[in-house]
C-alpha cells in the first residue's frame, strides 16, 4: 500500500514535471497572408525562457532573417495572463515566466514570399517552410512534440511529411501532427489547400505527390516516371532508408527549382513543364531533389547537421553535396532510359565547357565557392561572372572525374555509386554523424588507394583547368582542346524603357580597356545613335585592333569613350568516341542502363 502511494506520488510528479511542447498554427484571414502561430510550452523550470526564430532555411545557404516577418511576440501564463517579454536579438525574445507551469507563445508571422524555401498565404492556398514560421525554445530543441494545423475554412487538405495523430478532428477542424525533434519540424514543409493528391509505391516506400496549381500533368504518367526514377536513384546506395515521402509540387509561372529535406520536397516548376522538351527536366529536378535525401541529408558534412539556426553554417563540401547531387540528377536519367548517351555526353561536354569557358573558373576555387555561398553564390552582383564559379557545375565535372577514375581503376566493377555507399555505411549508418573536411579526402584516398592531395590543391582548393584528356580517355572520348581566340567587344547589354544599358564588363576586356561601366546607358557609336540589336551585331562583326567610339551618358554625364577591339581566348572542349573495345566497355559500364 505505501509503495503503490510511493509510486502514484511519483508518477504524477513525474508527468507534472515532464517537459511538452505544442504549436498550433492557424490562417483565419489568408488574404492578409499571416499565419497564427501559437507554442504552448509546459513543464519547463527555467524562470526565463528564449524563444528564436531561425535566420535561414537548411538547404539554402542564406540568412534570410525570419524574424523580419515576425510581429509583435506576446506570451500568456496558464491563466492567461500576459507575461514580460523582451526582445534579446534580432531573431530572440526572453520570457519572464516565474513559476509558471504553463506558457503560450503567441505571435503572427507576414507570409508573402512563394519560393521553395519561404512562407506563402493567400486565398488560393498556404505553404510553410516550417525554419521561417515555427520558433524554437533555446536549448530544448530535442524535444518532441504536437503540431496541430487548422486550416482556413475554404482549405480542405494537408500535405506533409510529418506524422499524422489522427485525420481532421471533428470541432476545431485541426490537423495534427508528431514531431521527434525541432530539426524534424522544419524539415518537412506544409502545403494547405485544396492541393491534387496521388500516391505510388516505389523502392519499397510509399510516396505522396501533392501538387498546388494547374498545369499539363497526366497524374498516370507522373506516376509511373517518378517510381522509375526513385527506384533508379535507389539502386545508387542500395537501400531506401524512408517509410515515406512526399513531394510537394508547386505549378506557377516561373518555377524555381527544389528544396531538399529528409522525407520530402518541394519543387516549384513552371506549369506547362510536363511535356514536350521541358520534362525531362523536370524529371531531373525530381532526380535531383530525391537524391538528397542521401547525399546532404544523411551522407553530409559534419556542418550540415545538427543545425545551428542563428547564423551560417560554413562548409567548404557543398561541390559535393550539390555537385554530385547535379551529377547525378542527369545521369540518372540516362540510366533510367530518359536519356541517350550521345545526350548526356552532349550535356557533359556543355557543363565542362560552361566551367572552364568562364572567367571565374580561374579566380575562385570550388571549395571556397561552398564556403563563401551566403555571401556569394546567394548574393550574385554584376561582377560575380568574373570572380565565382558555381559549386553546382563544377562539383558535377569533379563528379564526373571521379566516377571515370574510379571506374578504370575497378576495371568496370566499382564507380562512384560505390564510394557515396561507403560513406553512407560509414558515417551516417555506422557513426551516425556527418565528416570534415579532412575525412572525406582520407575515405577517397582509402577507397582509391592513392593520394589525392595533388588533385584536391590544383582543382579543390586550386583553379586549374580539370584533367579532362587524361580521364576520359580511360572511358573511349578523346577530349580535343578546340577554343581559340576571337576577336571580342566583352560587355554585355540589355535594353531599358528604349536605353541600351550596360548589365556587364569581362574582367580584362577591350571594354573594360576603354574604361566603360556597368550601367553606362550607351547612346551612340561613331556618331550615329544605337540600339540593342544594332551594337551587337556591329561589334560581332570587328576584328581584333578595330577601333570605334562610343557617346555613353555615366549618371546623366556625357562622354565618348575609344574602344579598341581585343582578343578573348574561351577554352572549349569537345568528345570524341574512340574505337577501343576496352574503354567503350567502361563507358557502356558508366552509362550503364539499369
Ligand atoms: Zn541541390
Amino acid at each position: 500500500m505505501r509503495l503503490t502511494i510511493f509510486c502514484f506520488t511519483f508518477l504524477i510528479c513525474g508527468l507534472s514535471t515532464a517537459q511538452k511542447m505544442t504549436y498550433s498554427v492557424s490562417m483565419p484571414k489568408p488574404q492578409n497572408h499571416y499565419f497564427h502561430v501559437e507554442m504552448q510550452l509546459s513543464g519547463f523550470k527555467e524562470k526565463e525562457l528564449m524563444v528564436k526564430m531561425p535566420v535561414w532555411a537548411p538547404g539554402s545557404y542564406l540568412v534570410r532573417e525570419f524574424a523580419k516577418n515576425v510581429d509583435l511576440v506576446k506570451a500568456f501564463d496558464e491563466n492567461g495572463k500576459a507575461l514580460k517579454v523582451n526582445k534579446k536579438t534580432k531573431n530572440a525574445w526572453s520570457i519572464d515566466k516565474g513559476a509558471s507551469s504553463l506558457v503560450k507563445v503567441v505571435y503572427d508571422v507576414y507570409s508573402f514570399e512563394l519560393s521553395v524555401r519561404t512562407s506563402f498565404l493567400d486565398l488560393t492556398h498556404g505553404f510553410i517552410s516550417g525554419s521561417g514560421v515555427f520558433m524554437y525554445v533555446d536549448g530544448h530543441k530535442d524535444l518532441s512534440g504536437e503540431l496541430s494545423v487548422v486550416p482556413f475554412k475554404d482549405f480542405k487538405k494537408v500535405s506533409t511529411a510529418l506524422m499524422p495523430v489522427s485525420e481532421s478532428v471533428a470541432g476545431d477542424g485541426a490537423f495534427k501532427f508528431t514531431f521527434n525533434d525541432y530539426d524534424q519540424l522544419v524539415d518537412c514543409p506544409i502545403e494547405i489547400g485544396n492541393q491534387e493528391i496521388f500516391h505510388f509505391m516505389a523502392a519499397g516506400v510509399d510516396h505522396t505527390v501533392a501538387i498546388y496549381g494547374e498545369g499539363n500533368y497526366d497524374i498516370n504518367v507522373l506516376k509511373k516516371d517518378m517510381a522509375h526514377i526513385v527506384e533508379t536513384a535507389t539502386s545508387v546506395i542500395g537501400e531506401n532508408p524512408n517509410k515515406n515521402y512526399t513531394f510537394i509540387i508547386h505549378n506557377v509561372v516561373d518555377g524555381q527549382g527544389g528544396l531538399e529535406h529528409t522525407n520530402s520536397c518541394t519543387l516549384s516548376v513552371n506549369r506547362w513543364t510536363y511535356q514536350g522538351g521541358e520534362y525531362a527536366g523536370f524529371l531531373s529536378l525530381v532526380a535531383h531533389e530525391y537524391f538528397h535525401l542521401w547525399n546532404v541529408k544523411r551522407i553530409r558534412p559534419i556542418e550540415l547537421g545538427p543545425f545551428n539556426y542563428d547564423e551560417e553554417n560554413y562548409t567548404s563540401l557543398l561541390w559535393v553535396m550539390e555537385g554530385f547531387t547535379s551529377y547525378y540528377d542527369e545521369l540518372l536519367l540516362v540510366r533510367a532510359g530518359y536519356t541517350s548517351e550521345s545526350e548526356y555526353l552532349q550535356k557533359i561536354q556543355s557543363t565542362i565547357n560552361y566551367v572552364e569557358g568562364s572567367v571565374g573558373a580561374r579566380v575562385q576555387p570550388v571549395a571556397h565557392a561552398s564556403f563563401d555561398a551566403w555571401i556569394k553564390a546567394y548574393r550574385p552582383t554584376e561582377n560575380s561572372s568574373n570572380t565565382t564559379m558555381t559549386y553546382y557545375s563544377r562539383g558535377q565535372m569533379l563528379a564526373a572525374i571521379l566516377d571515370v577514375m574510379i571506374i578504370s581503376k575497378y576495371k568496370g566493377q566499382k564507380c562512384l555509386d560505390h564510394f557515396l555507399q561507403q560513406l553512407y555505411n560509414k558515417f551516417y549508418k555506422g557513426l551516425k554523424r556527418g565528416f570534415s573536411e579532412q575525412e572525406f579526402q582520407d575515405e577517397l584516398e582509402a577507397f582509391l588507394g592513392e593520394d589525392m592531395d595533388d588533385f584536391f590543391q590544383k582543382y579543390v582548393f586550386g583553379t586549374e583547368v580539370a584533367p579532362l584528356q587524361e580521364t576520359f580517355k580511360k572511358v573511349g572520348l578523346q577530349v580535343e582542346e578546340t577554343g581559340v581566340a576571337r576577336p571580342s567587344f566583352g560587355a554585355s547589354l540589355r535594353q531599358d524603357g528604349g536605353k541600351v544599358i550596360v548589365r556587364g564588363i569581362r574582367a580584362g576586356s577591350a571594354a573594360e580597356q576603354a574604361g566603360i561601366s556597368v550601367n553606362d546607358e550607351i547612346i551612340g557609336c561613331n556618331g550615329y545613335r544605337i540600339d540593342q540589336g544594332a551594337l551587337e551585331q556591329f561589334t560581332g562583326g570587328l576584328n581584333t585592333g578595330d577601333k570605334f567610339s562610343l557617346l555613353i551618358s555615366r549618371d546623366e554625364v556625357l562622354m565618348n569613350l575609344s574602344v579598341a577591339i581585343t582578343d578573348y581566348f574561351k577554352p572549349q572542349f569537345t568528345f570524341k568516341k574512340t574505337s577501343d573495345m576496352q574503354c567503350e566497355k567502361l563507358r557502356n559500364y558508366w552509362l550503364r542502363k539499369i
